[in-house]
């Protein structure tokens, strides 16, 4: 088997130290060691050209290990390098180099063998992160072309349908009208799915930057409940959006959000709470809550409840509800993506999302956001 070369970079500023490391690991056939004398060459080098791995001096004049280390965790267009601390010097200290960023440490003189098993450890970890971040990306990369590619023929083959039952290409009959329209319905839930997929995978991928402007929740809200009500009305199950007069008239509803990711937020959250009750009613309720919450940065905030009277969730499934693709044990589960997306749309804006719910008698969904502080109508 060929073994791929190891290219690792000594930093110290005492020539006879980086000879010792030379003739150590010099003599090994696949690792190329490379030698400079001083912190600025060591990140010049490194931006250059990354290595696999970095020995790397404490105490040298000008920038020192710890804060080359630093520098480099710092460059965030680095791939990871796995960083050895290397020192003469007792009272080096061990927390402030682990904690600027390095991977491990190691005091002069050392043990030869301690030295060799310290780097081949790294390179090994080095190996496997990278490897990690290859599959994350090539998921990514998978993720990205499925769901582009999936939209197109969906969105087309649905256009054809609605044009079929529209009587376009000649009358269809009741059966086949029927047998259309649920394609259509199944069509329209996977492309949903499909764009649910997509926008985690924006949020994932930190590409998602947040619109900004001041939004009435109230009125946001509104509008959702407005436009999903027909799904209620459908279940027989009352929609009804509640808010206290002082409340409305201080206009205290107000945030600093981006319209379409709230948006989509609240809409999953009342779109769960239709589709997982099936008598009794729903609830969304607004509020200004002084709050406790360090994640939240202003004094107040607007919370809004979606309350049902639905199946519950049990405790098992609580803590779980907001991971990726957790779909819990309802046989009306779609793509677990949902909850997911919206706390972090939630945290995106400085806000919270939490669950109280009992099996059997509702749940309850609160979103809480950072009231805008000028907010005067
Ligand atoms: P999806 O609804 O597409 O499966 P979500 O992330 O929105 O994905 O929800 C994850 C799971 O949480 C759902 O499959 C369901 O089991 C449960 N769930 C969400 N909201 C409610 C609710 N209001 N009542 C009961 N169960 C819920």
């Amino acid at each position: 088997m060929i073994q791929e070369t190891v290219t690792i970079l000594a930093v110290d500023d005492i020539p006879d130290n980086l000879f010792i490391l030379e003739s150590i690991l010099g003599d090994i056939d696949n690792y190329k060691l490379d030698c400079v004398t001083d912190g600025e060459a060591a990140l010049k080098y490194v931006a250059n050209q990354p290595p696999e791995l970095i020995l790397l001096d404490v105490m040298m004049p000008g920038l020192d290990g710890y804060e080359v280390t630093r520098r480099i965790r710092q460059n965030k267009s680095l791939p990871y390098i796995p960083i050895l601390l290397v020192t003469a010097h007792d009272h080096s200290s061990l927390t402030e180099g682990l904690d600027s960023g390095a991977d491990d440490f190691i005091r002069k003189p050392f043990d030869i063998n301690e030295l060799m098993a310290r780097v081949r450890s790294l390179i090994r970890l080095k190996r496997s992160i990278d490897e990690q971040s290859e599959m994350i990306r090539q998921r990514d990369d998978f993720v990205a072309r499925l769901t582009h590619d999936l939209r197109t023929p969906l969105v087309a083959a649905t256009r054809m349908l609605n044009l079929s039952l529209e009587g376009v290409f000649g009358e269809p009959p009741a059966e086949m009208s029927e047998a259309i329209s649920n394609v259509i319905t199944n069509n329209e839930n996977l492309l949903q799915m499909t764009n649910t997929l997509l926008q985690v995978y924006r949020h994932e991928a930190g590409q998602k930057k947040l619109v900004l402007s001041q939004i009435s929740i109230y009125d946001l809200a509104k509008g959702i409940v407005q436009e999903l009500k027909p799904l209620a009305d459908e279940k027989g199950i009352a929609l009804t959006l509640d808010i206290s007069e002082s409340t409305l008239s201080t206009g205290g509803d107000r945030t600093m959000g981006d319209r379409i990711e709230l948006r989509r937020l609240l809409t999953n959250l009342i779109g769960n709470a239709i589709k997982f009750t099936d008598k009794g009613s729903i609830t969304v309720r607004l509020s200004i809550n002084p709050h406790t919450c360090e994640a939240i940065p202003s004094p107040e905030a607007i919370e809004i409840a979606v309350i049902d009277t639905g199946a519950g969730i049990a405790p098992d499934s609580q803590e779980r509800i907001f991971e990726w693709f957790y779909q819990g044990d309802h046989m009306r589960a779609g793509s677990g993506l949902g909850l997911h997306l919206s706390k972090r749309i939630a945290e995106m804006h400085q806000g919270t999302l939490a669950l109280e719910s009992e099996v059997g008698k509702g749940s309850t969904f609160t979103l809480a956001l950072p009231k805008l502080l000028t907010a005067k109508a």
